[in-house]
């Protein structure tokens, strides 16, 4: 029977567990020998730095890994001894020292530090209840369910969300929900529906986005909506642009707090691997390493959204090579996220006041550590994504949009594969604007968005060039293939019908493309398809004109 992904995650646990039991006894008999030889040989007192060392790791790591009694007893032998350690740095008497380690032994430290060892047999269960399976993306089209039991306006709901890509089923009752439905990323679903507040099939409801077609505008049904932990409620129009919108955003919301990109460098081994199953569990994508030095190399390669690090690392300190870091630009608004100990209040403090990073105290438990990275991952994306992308379209800005089309221009170059171009402007938007006013309008401009966002490739490149035009970038892809592709782009989206008003109405575009290494530059190649673009607007507009030799 092949094993559930929850026993294969635990397995591992188990696997870090051992290996961190097998290490720490070892290291264990060491401390005491060096703590009990330290306090009869004055000549051996430098061993207590070392000592204090090593308690000060266990302390973080040991319940991390689970094994929470040892962490805890190594933390109060941690503040015993430090003291001792601070003198021997200092350059203390060291008979003085030994003399007082002594006293200290015979008040019970010694009872504590033999009894240590024993603490390793004393684990906590190894849970994972915090481990969902991540769906696994073979493609990105996603499946949309629609539970009305109005069947007509089902239907042309389906209709209208299939034609932005995505994969629509449709029920008139939440009976007839199969269980073999696990695939669905978003529900649609009618408020008369959820009425009854105990049927057995809400449950499927949790953690999947929901949208609820609800006329009720009133107080107590909209709060019982919320309670029911519908995301959003819409009117149960045919605004299928609007309701496309809504769908996007909640996705896009979706897939960002599963996903995230992060770097963990700590010299612990068994902790960091720990770290690795954990957050690769929960579908992060993870790179972690334990030597500082790779740092910088790592991540100009795998360019996380966060950084997390350990405090002190041999003979590296975190907050050091925080400041490092921040010497070169790219690395500016990059979140540093430091694992610490409770001992470390004055270390927090500091690094926290010379801004922008963050801690997490150690010892961390596996559901704390995925909530806390997702949610941080989650936050550097949107920061990062104000910056970079437009806030009506969320496509990417002229500027870089324009970066993007330079760095494929070099790469097809490069490589020699074939790479288009593309300018898109919608035709006769002024009129649009003048007759329904500029948030219908806008609701157009986003529509075309969505419509590119969805049915490109995620490697296309999609800019918003200027008010109602737009730059696409098809990597690898011919110039019939993209011909083909914006054809029929442009006929499903002259289909969209917008509610301008009690009117609808439907709006066309206008496309020029260009091949990206028939030209120089990639500025050279933006020139030629925006002719084309206004050939195909002097030809009358609605439709797909490629650049000639004559205008190139
Ligand atoms: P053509 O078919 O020749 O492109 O005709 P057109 O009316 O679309 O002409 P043009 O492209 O020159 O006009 C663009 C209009 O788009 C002008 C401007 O008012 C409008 N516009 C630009 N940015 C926005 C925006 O963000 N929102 C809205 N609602 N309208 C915008
Ligand atoms: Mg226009
Ligand atoms: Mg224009």
């Amino acid at each position: 029977m092949p094993e559930s992904p929850s026993s294969e995650v635990r397995k591992k646990l188990e696997t870090l567990r051992n290996r961190f039991q097998d290490k720490t006894i070892s290291e264990i008999e060491g401390l005491v020998a060096s703590i009990f030889s330290a306090s009869q040989r004055p000549e051996a007192i430098g061993e207590l730095v070392a000592a204090y060392q090593l308690l000060h790791r266990l302390a973080g790591s040991a319940g991390t890994l689970g094994f929470t009694q040892l962490g805890e007893q190594a933390r109060k032998l941690e503040l015993a001894i430090k003291p001792f350690a601070d003198q021997v740095t200092e350059g203390a008497e060291r008979e003085h020292v030994r003399q007082q380690l002594r006293q200290l032994l015979a008040s019970g430290f010694e009872k504590d530090l033999v009894g240590l060892g024993s603490l390793l047999g004393v684990a906590d269960p190894v849970s994972t209840g915090w481990h969902k399976p991540v769906p696994v993306e073979s493609d990105n089209q996603f499946v949309l369910l629609i539970l009305d039991p109005d069947q007509q306006h089902g239907d042309l709901v389906s209709q209208g969300l299939a034609l932005y890509g995505y994969e629509v089923r449709s029920l008139s009752s939440a009976d007839q929900w199969p269980d073999s439905m696990g695939d669905v990323d978003l529900v649609m679903i009618r408020d008369t529906l959820l009425q009854d507040e105990g049927a057995s099939w809400l449950s499927r409801l949790h953690k999947l986005p929901v949208i609820c077609f609800s006329e009720a505008h009133d107080f107590a049904t909209r709060y019982r909506l919320a309670r029911l932990n519908v995301d959003a409620c819409v009117d149960a129009t045919l605004d299928i642009p609007a309701l496309a919108d809504q769908v996007e955003q909640l996705l896009a919301e979706g897939l960002a707090t599963l996903s995230g990109k992060v770097m963990i460098v700590d010299d612990d081994r068994e902790l960091l691997e720990h770290y690795r199953v954990v957050l690769t569990s929960g579908g992060m994508q993870v790179r972690a390493f334990d030597d500082p030095s790779r740092m910088l190399s790592e991540l100009a390669e795998f360019r996380p959204d966060i950084l997390l690090m350990d405090v002190q690392m041999g003979q590296y300190e975190g907050p050091v090579l925080a400041r490092m870091l921040r010497f070169q630009a790219e690395w500016l608004s990059l979140p540093i996220i430091f694992f610490s100990s409770e001992a470390d209040r004055d270390l927090q403090l500091d690094v926290l006041a010379r801004g922008g990073d963050d801690f997490v105290t150690k010892p961390v438990s596996d559901e704390y550590l995925l909530r806390t990275v997702r949610i941080r991952c989650f936050r550097a994306r949107q920061l990062d994504k104000l910056v970079s992308l437009d806030s009506l379209t969320g496509l990417l800005k002229h500027a870089l949009a324009k970066t993007e089309l330079n760095r494929e221009h070099a790469r097809a170059a490069r490589s020699g594969h074939s790479s288009v171009v593309a300018m898109l402007d919608l035709d006769h938007f002024k009129r649009v604007n003048d007759s329904y006013g500029h948030g219908v309008g806008d609701m157009v401009i986003k529509a075309l968005s969505n419509l590119l966002r969805h049915r490109l490739r995620d490697t296309d490149i999609i800019g918003r060039y200027g008010g109602e035009e737009f730059v696409v970038v098809l990597p690898e892809c011919s110039l019939v293939k993209a011909v083909e592709v914006l054809e029929a782009l442009n006929k499903d989206f002259a289909q969209l019908a917008f509610k301008g008003g009690s009117e609808e109405f439907s709006v066309t575009f206008s496309a020029g493309v260009a091949e990206l290494n028939a030209y120089e530059s990639g500025e050279q190649a933006i020139d030629a398809a925006d002719r084309a673009l206004y050939e195909r607007k002097r030809a009358g507009r609605n439709g797909v004109t490629v650049a000639s030799e004559s205008n190139s």
